[in-house]
C-alpha cells in the first residue's frame, strides 16, 4: 500500500513542479464576532467551527492530565453524540504516573474498523505557567472535525459518515522543547500499536488549520504518492490559491507518522508554522483564527472523503 522511499521522493519532486509554489503575502487577521449558537447549513461553516475554536479557548490552555483538558474532552462528546456520533476514551498511560485520553467517534453501526481517519491533536503545549492557549496548535483541528461531524451526520453525507472514523489525540506535544522519537506523539503512537494489525486504509490528521492567511505545506517526505496527488487534485477541485496549499519539501514529526510508518495512507494538513512568531507562544489565540480559514479546511476536507471514499452509484 504505502510507496517505498525512492517513489515518494520522486513523487515529491515531480509533485514540487505543479502543485507548489511559495510564498504569497499574510492576510491579516480579521476580526469576527464569536457566533451565539451552531448554524443548520448543508455545507461546511467556518463560522461553526470559529465557535467550537472559541469554546474550546475559553476553557484556557488545556495541556494533557490538567482539569480543561477533561473538559475539553466533555464538550466534544456532548457536541459529538448531539449530531448522532457514537464516542469512546480510550485511557493509557505511556509512562508510570502520566495518565492520558484520546476520544474517538463512529457514525452508524458496528465496530468494524472504518476506512478513513480523520484525526487531530487536542492537547496544547506547555504545562504551568508556560501553557498556551492553542488556538490555532490545538484547537482548530479539533473545531474543523465537530463541523465536520455535523455535515457528515446530514443524511446526504452518512455514506461518508459511515467509513470515518474520528480520532482526537492526548499527548501530541513534547515536555521538552521539540517532538523527538522519544518524547511527542503518545496518543497516536499508542493509538496505532492499539490496533494491531486492524488499522484503517487512510488517514487524514488535521494539526493548525485555522490561522488566517495559513499556508498548508503537506510534508512530502512522509507521504505516499497516491495522497500526495489527492490532496494537488482537491486544491484544484476547489480552486483553492495554489500558492497557500502546498507541497513541503520535508518530514514533520506529527500524528500522521507512526500510522504512516506502519503502512497507512496519510495526509498531514498543517500550516507551516515555522514562518510566525505565534508558534509555541501566547500569540497563539483567536486573534489568529480566520472563519474562512476554517472554512477552506473543511471543504478540502470534503472534497478528499468525495475523492478517496466514492459513494456507490444509485441503481435506478
Ligand atoms: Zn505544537
Amino acid at each position: 500500500m504505502r510507496g517505498d522511499v525512492a517513489g515518494t521522493l520522486f513523487a515529491a519532486i515531480f509533485l514540487l513542479v505543479g502543485c507548489e509554489k511559495q510564498g504569497g503575502p499574510e492576510e491579516s487577521s480579521e476580526i469576527h464576532p464569536v457566533p451565539q449558537s451552531v448554524e443548520s447549513t448543508v455545507s461546511f461553516s467556518g463560522n461553526n467551527a470559529y465557535l467550537h475554536c472559541a469554546k474550546l479557548c475559553a476553557l484556557g490552555p488545556r495541556p494533557t492530565g490538567s482539569p480543561a483538558y477533561v473538559a475539553q474532552l466533555a464538550y466534544l462528546r456532548q457536541q459529538l453524540e448531539q449530531v448522532g456520533w457514537r464516542t469512546h476514551e480510550e485511557n493509557f498511560e505511556p509512562y508510570p504516573g502520566r495518565k492520558m485520553t484520546n476520544l474517538h467517534a463512529v457514525y452508524g453501526e458496528g465496530d468494524a474498523q472504518r476506512p478513513m481517519l480523520l484525526s487531530c491533536h487536542i492537547d496544547t503545549k506547555g504545562q504551568g505557567s508556560k501553557a498556551i492557549l492553542g488556538a490555532d496548535d490545538g484547537a482548530s483541528g479539533a473545531a474543523t472535525l465537530l463541523e465536520l461531524a455535523r455535515l457528515l451526520s446530514l443524511e446526504a453525507n452518512r455514506g461518508y459518515a459511515a467509513r470515518v472514523e474520528l480520532v482526537f489525540f492526548d499527548g501530541e506535544e513534547s515536555f521538552g522543547e521539540r517532538i523527538t522519537p522519544e518524547d511527542g506523539l503518545y496518543g497516536s503512537r499508542y493509538d496505532v500499536n492499539r490496533r494491531g494489525d486492524n488499522l484503517p486504509a487512510m488517514m487524514i490528521n488535521l494539526d493548525m488549520v485555522g490561522g488566517a492567511g495559513k499556508t498548508i505545506g503537506v510534508p512530502v517526505w512522509d507521504t505516499t504518492v497516491t495522497m500526495c496527488e489527492q490532496y494537488c487534485q482537491a486544491v484544484s477541485a476547489l480552486h483553492l490559491p495554489e500558492e497557500r496549499w502546498t507541497l513541503h519539501n520535508g518530514a514533520y514529526w506529527d500524528d500522521h507518522r507512526p500510522f504512516a510508518e506502519a503502512g497507512v495512507e496519510t495526509l498531514n494538513l498543517i500550516a507551516q508554522f515555522g514562518k510566525g512568531s505565534w508558534w509555541h507562544t501566547r500569540k497563539d489565540n483567536m486573534s489568529r483564527i480566520s472563519a474562512h480559514s476554517l472554512r477552506e479546511t473543511g471543504e478540502l476536507v470534503m472534497q478528499l472523503l468525495r475523492q478517496l471514499l466514492p459513494l456507490p452509484t444509485q441503481s435506478s
